[in-house]
């Protein structure tokens, strides 16, 4: 007898084919047949009428790392039908943090890994030791990690002994199970690294079948040049290169989307291994010091925080955001375009823009920034509107563009629940699934569940998931089609998609009639396992 039997559902099945009725029988965590008005008897049935049967969801690109050992129930991407999150991105990984360097990792990655307690580890025990979630997980080893622990925020080039050292490091991950290597060259000391550097360790990738993930140099004013510089990856070593959160960013850039979706199909129809990931607002987010030029943050917090009381320091500052825009997002509209989400020592500004904070002490605006930086100690996180909707939309709508939220798990209550963050950590797959199909009419639902599914599968190298097909792996969602959308805003953003009923993942029901059943059947999956 099959354990679970879903009835009478639309099948829709990731591949982008146009769906089918049939129902989908699930035991021992595979599914074990889709077949119309199937006769297996089954010890639980699961209703579909009216419903779309779908594989789980993946989000291709979250940092559910800093909050999936807070919140294991990963609330508010499972009530989307996401079941698995590839984590450590944007070249930030916790792990591995070589004996006594755990508290510079945890001040380096404090605007983000906000309430997550740091330790000594290895990757293989970062492995051994992450919790049980409700979600799948991919791990992927964060270059800015490594770099922090073999060279510092030191912005120079490695000795070819440190080189040396992250080859090892990098090595220990993979053979510990992280997918790959992601990259951030947009912050430092990432953006301290050049391209031989990157090159080096895509070699060590391209040997033990690993990946690589950039967060690009830049996503505004340098787009073009940092897209050539990621396909460059792909070309010279021959790994598969994930581009993050693709965008154009200032407003000197906007409707530039057709041209950068352009240059990177051209580099795929030339063979090359290169898929990338978008989530669908126009609004970004990222510690406020990463709006700052880069110089600011050289040899440390500590140095920034010292460096920014300076008067003459943030006149340099004031001017270079002037005449360049802000670093990685480039020029906006005005500070009210940056509003705090996170603010761990004055979190009473959450929801406030730096422009009304900097009008009502009546400063000038690169004072009220600055002095916001010291007196939260660098971890200050904020939203910062850079794109145009037309962009993204365009972007969005691309069949081959996977789904990443860029996100973490949170939950409306419990320690995650906390502050104003970006409404993606709890709608993007529900906003694309309902809101952009329905309402704005950007793709086919098809299109879009194989986006977020079996494109994305593809894009990962993963085999048995991603696909409604018999022998593969039980991730399924069930949602409704006329109410699947996001009800997270940026006002009130600690709020479940609605429109999700039923989430199964490795067999095992996690989300039962729209409610968390509380399991934990998620595990951490591993490339060799992939592999075998
Ligand atoms: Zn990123």
């Amino acid at each position: 007898m099959d354990d679970l039997i879903v009835r009478g559902g639309h099948v829709i099945d990731g591949s982008g084919a146009v769906g089918r009725d049939a129902d989908v029988a699930i035991g021992n965590g595979r599914i074990l047949a889709i077949e119309p008005r199937s006769t297996r008897p089954a010890r639980r049935v699961i209703d579909a009428r009216g419903l779309v049967v779908a594989p789980g969801f993946i989000d291709i690109h979250t940092h559910s790392d800093f909050t999936l050992p807070l919140n294991q129930r990963a609330e508010s991407k499972i009530r989307q039908g996401v079941t698995l999150e590839v984590v450590g991105n944007c070249g930030f990984s916790v792990a591995p943090a070589i004996p006594g360097q755990a508290a510079m990792l945890r001040e380096y990655l404090a605007s983000s890994a906000t309430w997550l307690p740091f330790h000594d580890t290895t990757f293989a025990e970062y492995v051994a030791g992450f919790p049980p979630t409700s979600v799948n997980v991919i791990l992927q080893v964060g270059h800015n990690t490594l770099r922090l622990m073999t060279a510092g925020l030191d912005n120079r080039p490695l000795t070819a002994d440190e080189l040396a050292t992250m080859e090892r490091l990098l090595e220990e991950a993979l053979a510990a199970g992280a997918w790959g290597l992601s990259s951030g060259l947009f912050t430092a000391p990432g953006n301290f690294a050049d391209a031989a550097e990157i090159h080096a360790l895509a070699r060590v990738l391209r040997r033990r079948g690993g990946a690589y993930s950039t967060h690009m140099r830049d996503e505004g004013d340098h787009v073009f040049e940092a897209v050539r510089e990621a396909i460059a990856v792909a070309e010279a070593t021959g790994v598969h290169v994930q581009i993050a959160h693709l965008k154009l960013s200032g407003i000197d850039n906007w409707g530039g989307a057709a041209k950068l979706l352009g240059d990177i199909e051209a580099a795929r129809g030339r063979g090359l291994p290169i898929d990338c990931d978008a989530y669908p607002y126009d609004t970004a987010t990222n510690p406020l010091r990463n709006l700052l030029p880069r110089w600011v943050m050289e040899g440390g917090i500590p140095a920034m925080l010292e460096r920014l009381r300076v008067r003459g320091v943030r006149t340099r500052i004031r001017d270079e955001i002037e005449r360049n825009g802000l670093t990685n997002f480039g020029r906006i509209t005005s500070w009210d375009a940056v509003r705090v989400a996170i603010s761990p020592h004055l979190p009473e500004n959450a929801g406030r823009t730096l422009g009304d904070i900097a009008r009502s002490r009546g400063v000038a605006p690169i004072d009220a920034v600055a002095d916001y930086v010291v007196a939260d100690r660098g971890e200050t996180r904020i939203l910062v509107t850079s794109m145009t909707e037309a962009d993204v939309r365009e972007i969005t709508r691309a069949p081959w563009v996977t789904v990443g939220s860029d996100g973490n798990a949170l939950a409306v209550t419990g320690v995650t629940s906390q502050g104003k963050p970006h409404p993606r950590y709890y709608g993007t797959h529900a906003y694309v699934l309902g809101p952009c199909v329905r309402d704005l009419r950007l793709l086919t639902l098809e299109t879009a569940v194989a986006k977020m599914t079996g494109v994305a599968a593809r894009a990962l190298g993963l085999r048995d998931r991603g696909l409604l097909r018999t022998g593969a792996c039980a991730d399924v969602a069930v949602f409704d089609p006329a109410r699947i959308r996001d009800r997270s805003t940026y006002e009130n953003p600690h709020q479940y998609a609605a429109g999700v009923s039923t989430v199964v993942v490795n067999g095992e029901v996690v989300i039962d009639g729209g409610d968390h059943t509380g399991a934990l059947p998620g595990r951490v999956l591993r490339r060799q396992a992939a592999a075998a």
